[in-house]
């Protein structure tokens, strides 16, 4: 399988390459050559297959022979370990949770699948790899969980210091071995240039193989069309799904139509976004425009750009009619999300996050106009990890998971630094030299 840029102008790259070099040189993303269809058979059975063996399935063409079989297995083995279970909410709508990870996000899936890919293909490597990454807190907790202890990985975590949640610092900062964390006394923007600068520093680059785990990276985008698989092992009605997708970046979306472009069962996408609604206009109006975003309950899709929009008019070859007939999307305020939250817990004793509110009341508004259809929405995070709006809107506390039980006894450890590109410079260069 051959990847091109979405620009146009890059070469076309194999698995391993799109893996490590994350972004095309001409700034566009990478997108396969041709879509895989998946074949009756595998898709009559899945019910009897095993998670590994869905995931297997579903890679295995994407990323050819750059990983042998047997590796391949067992990086999709590791990357599953864990439950995905579709729990029913209301008589039409359910959940798919896919908070039973390491960090408690759907992020951990993506993570855990390219680290051991990029472990893999350091091996072919002199040096050893460097992650670089910035983070205002979700997607570092999961990339760095992702490479702790991968062999050949080193990964170096940038965080706005006094800008993250405790939980979310204590995730980035506890884990030792392979992975360091800088704290940044500056913004998220701040941490964000500091990284882009190193990547253009011809001098850091010479001594250090730098990389990024950008969430466009194939390697992170691609396996996250494992869970809509998995949804359809234990969807228990005969008429294919409407599927609803919290989206930001439109990266998981997005996996979701590569799924069903491969030929996985889909009535219809249901694309839920919150105030920032680039999308959902688009739909209206035919025209992309993008926006500043705005900060929501719903941060993690406070996005008013994102990047994944071409990968859909690719999956589409660019004709508007045709994603307009697959997918409809809704925009919905914060004051709407907090009120579901509290009406859900309310009517079902379901505890929504506020990623999967959005889900579920833009999937509620789809099935009041096709009452006849049965969906689920996927419930991105645990509503732990946003527990000052949960708790708010259903009026008591959240009981803290085991899994975070043991964090707040770890120690914080850290190096904090200014905000200055020389800094981070002279940290990489003093301890990331081998
Ligand atoms: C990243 C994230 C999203 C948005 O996913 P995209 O792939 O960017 O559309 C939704 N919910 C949570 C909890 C997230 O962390």
């Amino acid at each position: 399988m051959l990847y091109f840029s979405t620009n146009k102008k890059s070469e076309k790259v194999n698995f391993r390459e799109a893996t490590i070099k994350g972004q095309a040189p001409d700034k566009g993303l990478y997108f396969p050559d041709v879509i895989p269809s998946l074949s009756k058979n595998f898709l009559d059975s899945i019910k009897t297959l095993t998670k590994a063996e869905i995931a297997f399935e579903v890679i295995h063409p994407y990323v050819g022979d750059c990983i042998e079989d047997d590796e391949l297995y067992k990086i999709c083995e590791h990357t599953v370990n864990f439950d995905f279970p579709l729990i029913p909410v209301s008589d039409n709508i359910s959940a798919l949770e896919l908070f039973h990870g390491p960090t408690l996000a759907f992020k951990d899936v993506g993570a855990r699948f390219m680290s051991r890919c990029l472990g893999h293909f350091s091996k072919d490597n002199s040096k050893k790899i460097t992650v670089l990454v910035a983070t205002s807190g979700d997607t570092g907790s999961a990339v760095a969980n992702g490479f702790l202890g991968v062999e050949g990985v080193e990964v170096v975590i940038l965080y706005p210091s006094g800008k993250v949640s405790k939980i979310q610092e204590l995730q980035l900062t506890t884990l030792g071995q392979n992975i360091r964390a800088l704290e940044v006394q500056g913004t998220f923007d701040d941490c964000q240039r500091m990284v882009k600068q190193a990547f253009t520093d011809k001098d850091l680059n010479n001594k250090l193989f730098l990389t990024s785990a950008n969430s466009i990276n194939v390697a992170r985008w691609l396996p996250q069309q494992f869970y809509y698989f998995y949804a359809l092992r234990q969807w228990p009605h005969k008429k294919p799904p409407v599927i609803s997708v919290p989206s930001g970046n439109f990266g998981n979306i997005c996996a979701g139509l590569m799924a069903a472009a491969s030929g996985l069962p889909v009535k219809h996408f249901v694309a839920a976004c919150n105030s920032n609604d680039v999308f959902t206009r688009y739909l209206q109006t035919a025209e992309f425009k993008n926006m500043e975003a705005v900060a929501t309950i719903s941060n993690a899709m406070d996005v008013g750009n994102p990047s994944n929009f071409v990968r859909i008019l690719e999956i589409f070859a660019h004709q508007y009619e045709k994603i307009k007939g697959l997918i409809s999307s809704y925009s919905i305020e914060d004051a709407e999300t907090a009120a579901t939250i509290t009406r859900v817990f309310k009517q079902h004793k379901y505890i929504l996050d506020p990623h999967g509110a959005v889900g579920y009341r833009c999937l509620e508004k789809y099935l009041e106009e096709h009452s006849s259809e049965k969906g689920f929405f996927l419930e991105t995070a645990h509503p732990i990890k946003f527990s000052d709006v949960v708790e708010k809107a259903i009026g008591h506390p959240l009981h803290i998971p085991p899994a975070m039980h043991h964090l707040m006894e770890l120690k914080k450890l850290s190096t904090v630094i200014k905000p200055e590109y020389d800094e981070l410079k002279d940290f990489l260069m003093s301890t990331m030299s081998y």
